[in-house]
């Protein structure tokens, strides 16, 4: 049993359905009304006691509604008034008294009558603390509601707050506030006042929440649009003051012109989204901005790279030897190799060869010979330098958060060469070094790499630029050094020194023309004999290329150009006898007596990184303690071949006349003079081990002899390396016989005919033959 319910009461009374609108009791309204059958009801309860019975519809579209069509529970209302409008329309001012529920409907024509049912609550009846509870919760709800609403005035709370019954209070809040029509209905259908304030709180609940996260969202999106209003008011006040300071046009014509420039360019897109991100950055900084100097770096570098250009390549293999033999005199075997390397290239366009790698002492023409390549290929021509190349960051570039970066070397060369398929050359790839700031061996690797160096990517550009069209080259004075793996990928083609003769004629025929044009002299102003051309490079040069030859060429076109400028001369003639008026006195002398024979004396043959070139080895023996001391410039290894020398002495002491005890009773010191540049290498074993018997045996070395090999601890000789080299610096200071491991038999064929000529050749096995030809025997004296 319902405990607040006293009576219910039935009654017939016309019948309304209403279109989206609910009544409540208590509630004064007014509404139009033009449906026929509305009308009848209308008139049927002005003609008896005013009352209508009005509820919603469950649907407002439905125009001709039947019983189904509409709620049972509705309110039973008073008509206060009512107002033709012009058509069939009329207006009607009612006022709710009670809620009430259909139990029949008794008719549908000319208008629906029903019986209700109304239930009669005691109006007076004390609240009890439960429903005073839940009024208070109602009320609360409805302060909230208000609150966070715009449509109702604060007013409404006063009055509301006033109402003393439950079902009242609920009726009345639900007159006011905004439902669904659903809610509205629910809230209707609740007789119970306890009931009734409770579905109305638990709709409030909702509807408070729905409410605040409005007002959230509409705050969130009035703060972003006050975020740009703001901006975008910013934005014009710096226009202002820029107008005002007469920079009227700020950065953005300048960014504009970054990015048709970018546009232009048939560059990957990845690159050209990064480039136009920045250049767009460049226009939101004020133009005083250091960044904007940083930015602009790197826009110019973008622009400036050779992304779409390149060369056709022209590869005639005929037109190729032309232009080699055009530029270099002799290296028929180098020409050839080249040539076959260019023919497989032409042949297989996509293969990615071996890197080709010029090995030999400086001045021999490896550069020349590179640039030869890029001519007959018709292709760009850049060279770097490898030569104390530490940093890895000089390959591949400095972060741009580095004040003042720069892109790497190989980035620049590329922009230098202008072309994305040039010839590359990296000179000097065994002076390559490597210390903690990273292995530049390795970033190197990766731009060899075929596999990679498509996807090269500089620290300072942040995208890919694409070597893969790049035809690279290296040269190395020697292999020595070069780091294994970058070794394992390349061909080698040896270029050694040449002869006098060669020289010689690598001057007349190439040098000279070229010095003389280089200093805007001609054939008329200027010759030089072949004796002269001899003396020059006798007297002034030393080397296995040809590089200070060249030097010395120019000093004199450079000291004959000034004089026909000076004198007005019209013809110089440079001749041996002049020769020292322009390039000073002679700086090497050859003397043309033999070499003395000495004590403790032997030259040997050493290779070097710059060619061949001959090292005297001096041996004192002293009274001491058998100590071994080694001077002068020697590597490791040389140092280990002295030992073994001396360990074949001890063990020969009795054969070679040498005092058994000397390694007790001696200090022996080595000192190889002279040469900048470290020899090491086994190959001074020999000469070394001469050396020594010779100062303990007191046996002279013979002065014309040079030799080169290896020893081992029983004496036998073993071959070494760089023979061409050795023998042809070995002719170039006038020694007349050279010794040579037995091994290297097989090298004989490379050494040109003209220093056979010059030269007598020992092919030895032990150092009992050594000694045989380059120790002295002197008629004893001392018995
Ligand atoms: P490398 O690169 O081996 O140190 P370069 O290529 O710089 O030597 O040569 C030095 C100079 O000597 C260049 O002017 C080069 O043209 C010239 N040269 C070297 N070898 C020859 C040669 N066989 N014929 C003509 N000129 C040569």
């Amino acid at each position: 049993m319902d405990k607040y319910k006293t009576k219910s009461n039935k009654r017939t009374i016309p019948l309304i359905p209403l279109r989206g609108l609910s009544i409540f009791p208590y509630m004064v309204i007014h509404f139009d009304v033009g449906r026929d059958k509305s009308v009848n009801a209308l008139e049927e309860a002005m003609v008896n006691d005013s009352l209508v019975f009005l509820t919603s519809q469950k649907q407002a579209k439905i125009d001709m509604p039947t019983e189904d069509d509409f709620y049972e529970v509705g309110t039973i209302c008073k008509i206060k008034q009512m107002l033709k409008l012009p058509g069939d329309t009329i207006r009607v001012l009612v006022e709710g008294i009670n809620r009430a529920k259909v139990r029949e409907i008794l008719q549908d024509e000319p208008f629906f009558e029903a019986e209700v049912e109304e239930l009669i609550y005691e109006a007076e009846m004390e609240p009890d603390k439960e429903m005073k509870a839940m009024m208070r919760i109602v009320m609360d709800d409805f302060d909230k509601y208000v609150s966070s609403t715009e449509n109702l005035s604060s007013d409404i709370l006063v009055s509301v707050s006033e109402i003393k019954e439950p079902g009242r209070l609920a009726d009345v809040i639900s007159s006011y506030i905004q439902l669904e029509p659903e809610s509205k209905q629910k809230i209707l259908e609740a007789f119970n006042p306890y009931k009734r304030l409770e579905t109305l709180h638990i709709i409030l609940e909702e509807e408070i929440e729905v409410l605040e996260i409005e007002e959230e969202i509409s705050s969130r999106v009035k703060d972003q649009i006050n975020r740009v209003q703001k901006e975008y008011y910013l934005k014009e006040q710096i226009k202002a003051i820029q107008k005002e300071l007469g920079q009227e046009e700020g950065l953005d014509a300048e960014v504009d012109e970054y990015i048709e420039k970018i546009e232009e360019i048939d560059m990957p897109e990845e690159v050209k989204e990064k480039s136009i991100k920045e250049a767009e950055r460049l226009r939101r900084l004020s133009p005083s901005s250091a960044e904007t100097g940083i930015i602009r770096n790197y826009l110019e570098w973008v622009i400036e790279l050779p992304w779409d250009t390149e060369t056709k390549d022209k590869l005639d293999i005929k037109k190729a030897r032309k232009i080699l033999d055009d530029d270099h005199y002799g290296l028929k075997d180098v020409k050839e190799r080249i040539l076959e390397y260019l023919a497989i290239r032409k042949l297989a366009k996509n293969m990615k060869g071996p890197i080709l790698c010029l090995v030999g002492p400086p001045g021999v023409g490896k550069t020349s010979i590179a640039k030869s390549i890029a001519r007959s290929m018709n292709r760009k021509f850049v060279r770097m330098s490898l030569g104390g190349v530490r940093d890895e960051a000089e390959i591949r570039g400095h972060r741009r958060t580095y004040v003042g970066a720069i892109p790497g070397r190989i980035i620049s060369s590329m922009k230098k060469a202008k072309s994305r398929n040039p010839v590359f050359l990296f000179d000097e790839i065994d002076k390559l070094s490597s210390d903690f700031r990273g292995d530049p061996a390795s970033a190197l690797l990766e731009v060899l790499d075929p596999e990679q160096n498509n996807t090269f990517t500089d620290n300072f550009l942040e995208v890919p630029f694409d070597l893969s069209k790049v035809l690279f080259l290296t040269t190395a004075n020697s292999l020595n050094t070069i780091p294994r793996p970058l070794l394992d990928r390349m061909e080698i083609i040896r270029i050694s020194g040449y002869t006098e003769d060669e020289k010689k004629e690598i001057a007349k025929k190439y040098l000279v023309s070229k010095q003389r044009k280089e200093h805007g002299l001609t054939e008329d102003n200027i010759s030089l004999s072949d004796n002269t051309l001899k003396a020059i490079i006798e007297n002034y040069t030393r080397e296995a290329g040809v590089r200070e030859l060249e030097r010395n060429i120019a000093n004199v076109m450079r000291k004959v150009a000034k004089k026909i400028v000076e004198e007005k001369a019209k013809s110089v003639k440079v001749n041996t006898r002049t020769l020292s008026k322009y390039l000073g006195p002679a700086k090497y002398m050859r003397s043309e007596e033999k070499t003395s024979d000495q004590i403790g004396l032997a030259t040997g043959l050493a290779w070097t990184s710059v060619g061949g070139e001959t090292l005297s080895i001096e041996v004192t023996p002293m009274p001491g303690k058998g100590k071994l001391q080694l001077t002068g410039k020697l590597g490791d290894v040389m140092k280990e071949s002295a030992m073994a020398g001396i360990s074949y002495i001890r063990s020969k002491t009795n054969e070679l006349g040498i005092d058994k005890d000397f390694h007790t009773n001696m200090d022996i010191h080595i000192h190889v003079p002279e040469g900048a540049i470290p020899k090491d290498g086994p190959s001074a074993g020999i000469t070394m081990a001469t050396a020594v018997i010779s100062a303990l045996s007191k046996k002279p070395v013979s002065g014309d002899i040079a030799m080169t090999g290896e020893i081992t601890l029983r004496g036998r000789v073993l071959p070494i390396g760089g023979v061409k080299e050795k023998v042809l610096a070995a002719n170039r200071l006038g020694i007349k016989k050279v010794l040579l491991p037995w091994d290297n038999k097989k090298d004989f064929d490379e050494i040109p005919d003209k220093v056979k000529k010059n030269i007598e050749f020992e092919f030895v096995k032990n150092m009992d033959e050594v000694l045989e030809h380059s120790l002295v025997e002197v008629q004893s004296n001392d018995n």
